[in-house]
């Protein structure tokens, strides 16, 4: 039996776990789950089953769920994450937490000797680094939730680490993956929101219509398996039934396969080696798909990929700029205050302009973070003007 703690329940991938743990009653149990602002979400679960300890964000919301649900201890804000993750209970931590503010979390957890799922993209993004580091010193499992990174996970099994000469991540190629770069000027949100292969979070569906939702997969999947970058290919491949591949020293190619169902690759993360059954989950019945695409993605049209590369091989602090100004730059587009482009000629002024640290501490690489927030939100605050600006 597997002791759950998890972050981010109320997400795309936080309701599909509560659903594997459900289905699953003999394998997991919740101990501990946060949820932002959806506080509906955790009466939800709450009226499910006992669970001891929560966490939301806002310390009004916690006094009013502890009136409600006596028996559990409510925990809020960024410290009440840490305190989650610190618990003596619990021996998975499933982060499935939306931008940096999961790196901290991960980071405690690890040092309280816990194993991670994660599914958090940031946390290997802005951190890798030093969770690495920390998964080292502490001696604990991290395995990953994230669809092309469990499908390279899963071809790896059996696999001698010296025998891989290359990693290819497959991409859907997002909502805009046929348009020109006229066109996504004038793209709306709307139109961004519709991922044509799968349900995810608005914002992570937006970074797959950029593309830096696989450029992040880049840097994460260089962490994970600890491969250079040169050997990390991206393939466009329309149909997202391959949801990556290996490649072996014999130009062997295996590829994982199967539906776009999320649940696998988080059921799998908790129960590797072992499988068990995807509840009420569609076989995928190659006969009927009947052909699959690959193609060489377009790095002209969607250059925040080839930034990935170039901010993944820079290290220090790089990855942390091109986070935060994304993580901005995206609810801006969100809330209609800017256009689709203004995204990455947002995170390249931010590039330009924030301190590049090679040899960045923990401590830097999060001022980094809060330092370009800031910074690209006063420049936000100056209306459309900035887009005069000489570096465009
Ligand atoms: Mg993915």
């Amino acid at each position: 039996m597997k002791k759950l703690i998890l972050l981010g329940a109320s997400g795309s991938i936080g309701t599909q776990t509560l659903d594997v743990v459900a289905s699953h009653p003999d394998e997991y149990e919740l101990v501990a789950f946060s949820v932002g602002k959806r506080i509906e979400e955790a009466r939800k679960i709450l009226n499910q089953w006992r669970i001891p300890h929560v966490c939301v964000s806002r310390k009004e919301d916690m006094e009013q769920l502890a009136l409600e649900y006596p028996d559990t201890v409510f925990h809020f804000g960024d410290e009440g994450l840490l305190e989650l993750v610190s618990l003596k209970d619990g021996d998975w931590v499933v982060n499935a937490l939306v931008g940096s503010v999961g790196l901290k979390p991960t980071l405690c957890a690890i040092s309280h000797h816990k194993n991670i799922a994660l599914a958090n993209k940031e946390t290997l993004v802005v951190g890798g680094k030093f969770v690495l580091e920390a998964l080292k010193k502490y001696q604990v499992e991290l395995t990953p939730i994230d669809s092309e990174h469990s499908a390279i996970y899963q071809c790896l099994q059996g696999v001698r680490r010296e025998d891989v000469k290359k990693l290819i991540i497959t991409a859907s190629g997002g909502s805009f993956r046929d348009k020109t770069r006229d066109e996504l000027e004038n793209v709306t949100v709307q139109q961004a929101l519709s991922h044509p292969n799968w349900n995810m979070g608005a914002k992570i569906t937006i970074d797959s219509a950029t593309l830096m939702n696989k450029g992040f997969e880049v840097i994460e999947a260089h962490y994970l398996f600890d491969m250079e970058y040169e050997n990390i290919d991206v393939l466009v491949h329309r149909e997202s039934i391959v949801h990556s591949m290996i490649q072996t020293v014999d130009n062997a190619i295996l590829a994982q396969m199967g539906t776009a169902d999320m649940r696998l690759p988080i059921q799998y993360a908790l129960s590797v080696p072992k499988r068990y059954e995807v509840k009420n989950s569609d076989e995928c019945d190659l006969s009927i798909i009947g052909t699959l695409h690959f193609e060489k993605p377009d790095f002209d049209r969607f250059p925040l990929l080839k930034t990935a590369y170039e901010c993944g091989k820079k290290e220090g602090n790089a990855c942390a700029i091109l986070n935060a100004a994304k993580e901005v730059a995206v609810s801006a587009f969100l809330n209609e205050k800017i256009n689709f482009l203004d995204i990455e000629r947002i995170i390249a002024l931010a590039l330009e302009k924030i301190e590049y640290i090679e040899d960045a501490t923990l401590e830097q690489v999060l001022e980094t973070d809060q330092k370009t927030r800031e910074f690209v939100r006063e420049y936000l605050k100056g209306g459309m003007e900035w887009k005069q600006s000489s570096i465009f």
